[in-house]
This record gives C-alpha cells, sequence and structure tokens, in this order.
C-alpha cells in the first residue's frame, strides 16, 4: 500500500527523521492560503499523489505569498496531474504545504527487499532529487547498496562505507547515516517494503532534511497495523473495490462488460481467458473464496452488478469445499433481491453440482455444462443484446 508523501513524513518523523516545517494539508485554495499565511507567508505547494515525477509534472511550486499560493493551489487542485509513472494522470485532491526551502545539495537514501541477497537493501546515490531509476541506468556506478543482515541489524561502520561507496561529501556522511538508521527503523516497525528519502536535501543554512519521502506498507502486513487502516481506507480509489475488500472479497474492476465469478485465482483466471477467447472482455475478477456460503455469493453478485458497464455474468464454480447447492441457493436468492436486468450463465462442477443444477432449473439462470460453453454463451448474448 502506497501512502501520501505527507503521511510518509509523518510516519518517518515518529522515528527521528528530520523534515521541513510545514503547515499540514489543504483541500481547498482557502485552505493553502492560510497555511502559507501559518508559515510566514510564503510555501511550498506540493501534490499529493501516489506517484514520483510530480515536480516535473507541475504538481510542486513556490509560493511567495498567501495571494500566490491560492492562486497556484487552485491550479493544483482538481488538476489530472500526467508523471512519466502515471502517464494516465491522476487528479489531486490534497496538496501539502510546507516551509521552502533553498537547495544546495540532493542526496538518495532508499531501502527495498531484495531477491537476490533475500535481505533488505540500503541503497544510497548522490545522485539525489531524480528518479533512482534513471540513475541506476546512466550511472550505475553512482548507487551504492548494503544488503542488512536481519539479526545483525545495521553497523555504523558499514552505514558510513556505503555513504563513501556512494560518494556523498564527506561533511554530510555522519549525518546521512543518522538519517539510514532512522529510515530503517521505521520500515522495519512499519512493515514498510519500500522506504525513500528523494531528495535528501542541504539546505543553504546548513541543514539537511527530507525534502521527499515516499513509503510503501506490505499489504499482507496490514492487518497488524491498525494505526494504518485510515490509510488503507483512503487508499481506495475505486468506490466497488473498497466495499468488496471491506467484506475480504477478491475483486478487482478490469473496465470489461462481462461480470466474473469464481472460485479460486486460478479457475477464476482461466474463466477470463475464455471469455477473452470466446471475443468477450471481463469486467472484473472476482474470486469468492472457499466454501462460500449462500450469503456470501449473494453479496458477490451484488457487488459485481453493482458495475453499471456490466452486460452479463458468468458464474463458474468447481465445488471443492465449496458447495454447488449452496452457490446455486445463493444466486437464486440474489436474484430474488436484486432488480437482475441482465443475463447470468452458470456453470457448476464437482461436489453437489446435481443438486446445484437442480435448484437452477427452477429459475431463469443460464446453465452451461462446461467453462467454454458457459464463457460462448455469455459473449453471445452480451454481444448479441449490445
Ligand atoms: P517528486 O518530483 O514527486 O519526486 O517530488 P519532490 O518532493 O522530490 O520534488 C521534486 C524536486 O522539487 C526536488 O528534487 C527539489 O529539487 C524540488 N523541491 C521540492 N521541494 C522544494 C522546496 O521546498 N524548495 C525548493 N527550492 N525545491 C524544492
Ligand atoms: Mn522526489
Amino acid at each position: 500500500m502506497k501512502i501520501h508523501e505527507y503521511q510518509a513524513k509523518q510516519l518517518l518523523a515518529q522515528y527521528g527523521v528530520a523534515v521541513p516545517r510545514n503547515a499540514g494539508i489543504a483541500k481547498t485554495p482557502a485552505e493553502a492560503r492560510a497555511a502559507v499565511e501559518a508559515l510566514g507567508g510564503s510555501g511550498v505547494i506540493k501534490a499529493q499523489v501516489h506517484s514520483g515525477g510530480r515536480g516535473k509534472a507541475g504538481g510542486i511550486k513556490v509560493a511567495k505569498s498567501p495571494e500566490e499560493a491560492e492562486k497556484i493551489s487552485g491550479e493544483i487542485l482538481g488538476m489530472l496531474l500526467k508523471t512519466h509513472q502515471v502517464p494516465d494522470g491522476l487528479i489531486v485532491e490534497t496538496v501539502l504545504v510546507e516551509e521552502p526551502i533553498e537547495i544546495v545539495k540532493e542526496y538518495y537514501l532508499g531501502i527495498v527487499p531484495d531477491r537476490d541477497s533475500q535481505r533488505d537493501v540500503l541503497i544510497v546515490s548522490a545522485k539525489g532529487g531524480m528518479d533512482i531509476e534513471a540513475v541506476a541506468e546512466e550511472d550505475p556506478d553512482a548507487i551504492a547498496r548494503l544488503p542488512v543482515d536481519p539479526i545483525e541489524g545495521l553497523r555504523d561502520y558499514a552505514l558510513r562505507q556505503v555513504c563513501y561507496d556512494a560518494k556523498l561529501d564527506a561533511s554530510v556522511v555522519n549525518k546521512a547515516v543518522v538519517f539510514l538508521r532512522q529510515l530503517y527503523n521505521a520500515y522495519v516497525a512499519s512493515d514498510g517494503c519500500l522506504a525513500e528519502i528523494n531528495p535528501l536535501a542541504v539546505t543553504a543554512d546548513g541543514r539537511v532534511l527530507a525534502a521527499d519521502a515516499k513509503f510503501q506498507i506490505d499489504d499482507s502486513a496490514l492487518f497488524r497495523h491498525p494505526e494504518f487502516a485510515e490509510y488503507a481506507e483512503e487508499n481506495e480509489d475505486d468506490e466497488i473495490e473498497a466495499r468488496a475488500h471491506k467484506q475480504d472479497i477478491a475483486y478487482v474492476r478490469l473496465g470489461g462488460d462481462i461480470g466474473i465469478i469464481c472460485n479460486g485465482a486460478g479457475l477464476t483466471m482461466t474463466t477470463m481467458d475464455e471469455v477473452k477467447r470466446a471475443g468477450g472482455n471481463p469486467a472484473d475478477f472476482l474470486d469468492v473464496g472457499g466454501g462460500a456460503q449462500a450469503d456470501r455469493v449473494r453479496e458477490c453478485l451484488s457487488i459485481v452488478l453493482s458495475d453499471t458497464n456490466v452486460k452479463g455474468v458468468l458464474i463458474n464454480i468447481f465445488g471443492g469445499i465449496t458447495r454447488c447447492d449452496e452457490v446455486a441457493k445463493g444466486v437464486i436468492s440474489a436474484s430474488e433481491q436484486l432488480t437482475i436486468t441482465v443475463p447470468i450463465v452458470v456453470r457448476l462442477a464437482g461436489t453437489r453440482a446435481e443438486e446445484g443444477a437442480a435448484i437452477l432449473a427452477q429459475s431463469s439462470l443460464i446453465p452451461a455444462g462446461t467453462m467454454q460453453e458457459a464463457a460462448a454463451k455469455i459473449v453471445t448474448l452480451v454481444n448479441g443484446a449490445a
């Protein structure tokens, strides 16, 4: 899960990381104006979207007065910020308002898990302020790495060495070592899977600050971090996905017009392939999970149908632990409770498939014997109806 720069800075500050003074976030130009006033009359307005490269894309601007802050934030708030990382763009809903700093030098500090060494690896470079991927391509020698032994932790001499290897100015090495420790502590304690300070800025008045921060939290560890629940909710930008995830239903919206409901990720993906092969476009990936009961199936159908693009639904269940008669009951009870105006093709195989088929025979649902037949039927029904 990605969190915003302002959230990452709040998090890192709890571990001692020095960040620029800020006046909080703003969601309206008036709030940005007030924030700049609070900072003493000037401030940097920074678009809070889940992407790097905001500066180049026009999402970071300095305001020299509260009036200018109002004008600039009016331009940034609501804009579609197209970065090299997210070319389709992201709508800016929030800006961070910070003290403007005069940067004289920029460095890069980061931590990511590394598959090769099977460790978290610290990454340091004197080429800060730009994309580390670009540095890695153009000037790989400018990047130094330090895999961290999780038992041994961070040793001072190793931290100093990686800073020297990265050709950081000698005068900043001792401070960079402190930042690396703080960043690592935050990363470990928060179950991070990416932490970045880019740039670590040396200012004209001699301070060293995290001018930008990026942080990602391992989704699989979110259950043990109630403190991030708020971020998780905010992170969901698709309403239907948010609704599904609240109930632990694995649902991904895909943009097509054929709703898919299956059990097991493998069967779901195979079913999507079959729909594609038959000339259709899946609207979603939905895995109802094992042992689904009737009410869960009903909720899944309701979720899939709440996508207004959906012109037909394919339900493909292989009953192992999941009982086909339970699935059939769920589909019938859903079709009684929801106003269903689109065709639904159902293929059931495995445990209690016959009982399931008998239940379905009394409904308007369209049965299919195989997955291929089911895919062909729903595609014909949807494309014919278009
Ligand atoms: P990113 O483009 O999304 O990575 O956002 P950053 O926060 O890293 O900002 C990009 C660049 O803008 C930085 O590398 C700095 O050079 C510059 N920048 C950001 N904040 C300030 C600031 O307060 N003052 C000045 N002078 N430059 C800034
Ligand atoms: Mn940056």
